[in-house]
C-alpha cells in the first residue's frame, strides 16, 4: 500500500528499515561509525552524491533515517535531519539560514534553552531579534517584519503559560515576505498537531518529550522541504550535530505507540482539568481543549486534542506552589515532561526563576502556576495525588 494513504498508527509502525539477511521483524541497531564501500567507484560516487547512501554516522545511519521518514510522512514534510537532542535541533534550523546582520521574530514564551541561544548566543554572529508577547496578534508579527528578517520561529502551545499562535496566519505572512517559518512542535506532537499542513515551513521538534514517552532518551529533529533541509544538512553534516543510531532506535520504536499514548495523555489531562475547574483552592485553570481557555476556537482548528500539559493557578502564590510540589506523593518532581510519569513543576521557582518577576509575568508565570504533564497511570490516582497536595498546601 502507499505509505501516504496509510493512516497516522499504521505509518508509525510499518515505515522500517529495509530487512537485512537474517530476515529479523523488528529493526535492529546499526551500532556502527561508517559503512563499507564496494568498490573505489562506488566511495567516489557516494561522496559526489550522485548515488544515495549511508558513508558515516555523522551524515546518515537506517536507525536515524526510519525515525526521519516516519516524521516527514507524520507530518507532512519532504525531508528532515536527526539531531542528539532538540536544542541541537533549534540551534541548527536557525543557525543553518542566518547570517550575520540578519534578524528574526521570535514568540517570547519559547523553551528556556532556545531564549539563550535567541537573546545570547544569535547576537554574538551579529543576528538581532525581536520577541512578540503571547497577546501579539499576526498583524503585530507582520509590523515586526524588517528588511533583513530571515525567519520567524514558534512554539504553539507554550509552555508552561499554553497560549496559542495562529500558525496559518502567521504562514501566509511568511509567505508573502519570503520568511522562513519555524514552529516547535515539541508540545503538540505530529499526532496532534501539523504545522507543514498549516503552511510552517520548518518544523522542529524535541523528541525527548512525548515522542521517546518513557523519559530515556534526548533527541530531536529537523522537518521540512528537500530544499530547505538541504541547507541544514550541510550545516549538521559540517557541525556534527548527529543522533546516536542507539537513541534514533529508540524513538523510531517510541513513534509506533505514539497514537494510543497521546490519545492517553490527552484524555487524562482533559480529565485533571475539568476536575480542577472546580475546585476552591484553584484561581484557575488552563487547558486548549477546555472552553473557558481564551483561544479554545484556534485551539479546536488547529490541533486534534488539547495535549498532555495542564496547567493551574493554586490560591497563595509562591509559598502555595512549593508547599504543593513537597506535598505530592506519587507524582514527580522533575525537569522533564511528556513521560508515561506523572509530573509537576512549580516554574517560578525552578525552570523560570532566573527571570524577574514582570519577566515571568511577560510569559503568563504567575507565582502559584503549577504545571501538570499528565502521564499514563490511572487517571483517578493521579487526581487523588493532585488534590490531597493541594489539601495539604
Ligand atoms: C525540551 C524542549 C526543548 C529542548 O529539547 P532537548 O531535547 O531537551 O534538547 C525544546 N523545545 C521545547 C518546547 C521543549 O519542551
Amino acid at each position: 500500500m502507499e505509505k501516504k494513504k496509510q493512516q497516522f498508527e499504521t505509518i508509525a509502525i510499518r515505515t522500517q528499515a529495509e530487512r537485512s539477511e537474517h530476515r529479523e521483524h523488528s529493526v535492529p541497531i546499526f551500532a556502527t561509525s561508517s559503512f563499507v564501500f564496494d568498490d573505489a567507484e562506488q566511495a567516489r560516487a557516494l561522496f559526489a552524491d550522485e548515488q544515495p547512501g549511508n558513508i558515516y554516522t555523522r551524515f546518515s545511519n537506517p536507525n536515524n533515517d526510519e525515525f526521519i521518514e516516519k516524521l516527514c510522512l507524520l507530518e507532512g514534510t519532504e525531508d528532515g535531519i536527526a539531531t542528539a537532542s532538540g536544542m541541537a535541533a533549534m540551534f541548527s534550523s536557525m543557525a543553518a539560514f542566518l547570517r550575520s546582520g540578519d534578524h528574526i521574530v521570535v514568540s517570547r514564551s519559547v523553551f528556556g534553552s532556545t531564549h539563550q541561544i535567541v537573546t545570547q548566543l544569535l547576537p554574538r554572529w551579529g543576528i538581532e531579534y525581536t520577541y512578540m508577547d503571547s497577546s501579539a496578534s499576526p498583524e503585530d508579527w507582520k509590523a515586526a517584519i524588517r528588511e533583513k528578517t530571515k525567519l520567524f520561529f514558534l512554539e504553539t502551545p507554550s509552555n508552561p503559560a499554553l497560549d496559542l499562535i495562529d500558525i496559518k496566519a502567521l504562514a501566509e505572512i511568511c509567505n508573502e515576505a519570503g520568511i522562513i517559518l519555524n514552529v516547535d512542535n515539541c508540545f503538540a506532537t505530529p499526532y496532534l498537531q501539523n504545522p507543514a499542513k498549516l503552511g510552517a515551513h520548518i518544523i522542529t521538534h524535541s523528541a525527548t518529550k512525548f515522542i521517546d514517552g518513557q523519559g530515556r532518551t534526548i533527541g530531536g529533529a529537523i522537518l521540512g522541504s528537500k530544499e530547505l533541509i538541504k541547507e541544514v544538512r550541510f550545516f549538521a553534516r559540517h557541525t556534527g550535530p548527529a543522533m546516536s543510531p542507539f537513541n534514533g532506535w529508540i524513538l523510531s520504536k517510541s513513534l509506533e505507540t505514539l497514537a494510543v499514548r497521546m490519545d492517553r495523555h490527552c484524555e487524562n489531562a482533559l480529565k485533571i482539568a475539568i476536575s480542577l475547574e472546580e475546585n476552591p483552592a484553584i484561581a484557575h485553570v488552563k487547558y486548549p481543549f477546555l472552553p473557558s481557555h481564551p483561544q479554545y476556537e484556534l485551539a479546536k482548528e488547529q490541533m486534534r486534542q488539547g495535549g498532555g500539559i495542564v496547567t493551574f493557578e493554586l490560591k497563595g502564590g509562591l509559598e502555595k506552589g512549593r508547599a504543593f510540589l513537597d506535598a505530592l506523593k506519587m507524582i514527580s518532581i522533575t525537569a522533564n515532561l511528556g513521560d508515561s510519569r506523572s509530573i509537576a513543576t512549580h516554574p517560578a521557582s525552578t525552570t523560570h526563576s532566573k527571570l524577574t518577576a514582570q519577566e515571568r509575568e511577560a510569559v503568563g508565570i504567575t507565582d502559584g502556576l503549577i504545571r501538570i504533564s499528565a502521564g499514563l497511570e490511572h487517571v483517578d490516582d493521579i487526581l487523588e495525588d493532585i488534590l490531597q497536595a493541594i489539601g495539604k498546601s
